[in-house]
């Protein structure tokens, strides 16, 4: 397994130090150093925004390669929905399934089904919830991202554990009921989300999570059409057990949807979820019990590690509904099982303070006080050139002793022109007559 406390890296020998980056990180977490980009650990909400941002394939996200399933007696696969649109000519999602037993896996867990189970567990949660809206807890990127810049949302959080977390409970225990010990069963998420990684190795609202490692669809999916054609004349195997309701979680919307109610909104896209976050914040966004928010355009479809075109892979998934889902549709009800197993958060989340100028509440407003003067000094233009991604992030940089008012090529330019000046009336003054006849 790997160890890392943030799935998306860089690869610093392939960053020219262009600043593409920088504006498009919605927690303003990255900086261009020394002509290299540097992410800042504590800000980065692994949403992925620079991995797709980067045309030098700078940034990229960590996570588990399938040799790692070897380690485990039982290695259980827990497939996102999202795998289901990758592949061009296949509509049986069965087959899919089928291969993720050819790459190594001795079972597959659909986390779509567990999608259906979090919806049936959630309905009665909501009327336990005073406050709204509800702001769904599925997007690791979301709730992280709530965690920095609007901790005074936190309580509005949907506290239960992701379909991801469910399936790798579920099925772990019924591995455990075939006879295997804790320690031979191996869970690992077929991802199209590098924030998802992070969310195993950190997870949120529960002490430790029971996946034991993330695959990228991206790393697996050359391997598994390997195996296609050896597949499609095999019979197929029927170990399909979600439903489109629990399929759709995959896209925009399809949370919502599935919950049945009617006033929320789906929003997708990391900066639409911003500026939704900021409406609910200043107590503009109107009348809304539930907001979906995914930090991805279009929803986990749009995820930086799957393969395919999000409008695509929409569309696809759109079409296994109606062929093959529509007789399905009416299993996944709750068990007696289910009942008894609670997904409910069972640890706080708080804010991640990374923002505050300092703990000290004096110490900070002077701070700020500082700020404001250095940013009303900067021309104002967001140029970048600095390396921060804002000429107000460089003020924030300078107080908190990280960077110099002259990163600043226009302030620098002023100074060498002052300097100049300085030299200029500094040689007048040497080679004046009253210099050195002074008595
Ligand atoms: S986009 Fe960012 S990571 Fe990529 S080369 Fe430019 S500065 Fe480096
Ligand atoms: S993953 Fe997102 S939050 Fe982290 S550095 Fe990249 S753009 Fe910023």
């Amino acid at each position: 397994m790997q160890t890392y406390l943030h799935s998306v890296t860089l690869r610093s020998e392939k960053c020219i130090g262009c600043t593409d980056c920088i504006k498009r990180c919605p927690t303003e977490a990255i900086r261009v150093r020394n002509g290299k980009a540097v992410i800042m650990n504590e800000r980065c909400i692994d949403c992925g925004m620079c991995i797709r941002v980067c045309r030098h394939h700078a940034k990229k996200a960590i996570t588990d390669p399938l040799r790692t399933i070897r380690q485990y007696k039982y290695k259980i696969a827990l497939p996102s929905p999202t795998l289901y649109a990758q592949f061009k000519d296949i509509q049986d999602v069965n087959l899919i399934l089928m291969l993720l037993k050819k790459v190594g896996f001795d079972s597959v867990y659909e986390v779509a089904k567990a999608a259906t189970r979090v919806t049936e567990m959630s309905k009665p949660l909501f009327q336990t919830i005073d406050k709204r809206p509800i702001i769904s807890s599925a997007c690791p990127a979301i709730v992280r991202l709530i965690q920095i810049r609007f901790p005074s949302l936190i309580e509005n959080l949907m506290p239960i554990m992701s379909p991801m977390e469910v399936g790798a409970r579920i099925s772990k225990y019924q591995a455990e009921a075939l006879g295997y010990r804790s320690e031979e069963i191996g869970t690992f998420f077929i991802s199209p989300c590098p924030a998802k990684a992070t969310d195993v190795k950190k997870p949120l609202g529960i002490e430790e999570s029971y996946v034991d490692g993330v695959i990228s669809i991206r790393d697996l999916y050359l391997e598994m059409l390997c195996y296609l054609k050896e597949t499609s004349t095999e019979t197929i195997e029927q170990i399909q057990k979600s439903t489109f309701d629990g399929i759709s979680w995959a896209m925009s919307g399809g949370e919502g949807g599935s919950l049945g109610l009617n006033k929320y909104i789906a929003v997708d896209g990391i900066e639409n979820v911003i500026r939704v976050l900021e409406q609910v914040e200043n107590g503009t966004l109107g009348e809304v019990d539930f907001i979906e928010s995914l930090a991805c355009i279009g929803g986990c479809l749009g995820g930086p590690l799957a393969v395919e075109n999000s409008f695509i892979a929409k569309s696809r998934l759109k079409e296994l509904n109606k062929t093959n889902l529509n007789e399905k549709r009416t299993i996944n009800r709750l068990t007696d099982w289910d009942r008894l197993f609670s997904i409910q958060w069972s640890k706080t989340i708080n804010s991640i303070p990374v923002l505050k100028l300092d703990e000290d509440m004096i110490k900070a407003m002077e701070k700020m006080e500082q700020l404001e003067e250095i940013y009303s000094h900067l021309p104002g233009i967001d140029c970048g050139s600095c390396g921060a991604p804002t000429c107000r992030a460089l003020a924030e940089d300078i107080v908190r002793e990280r960077a110099h008012i002259e990163d600043c090529i226009f302030m620098l330019r002023q100074r060498v022109i002052e300097m100049a000046e300085d030299m200029v009336q500094l040689s007048r003054k040497l080679s004046s007559p009253t210099v050195g006849h002074l008595k």
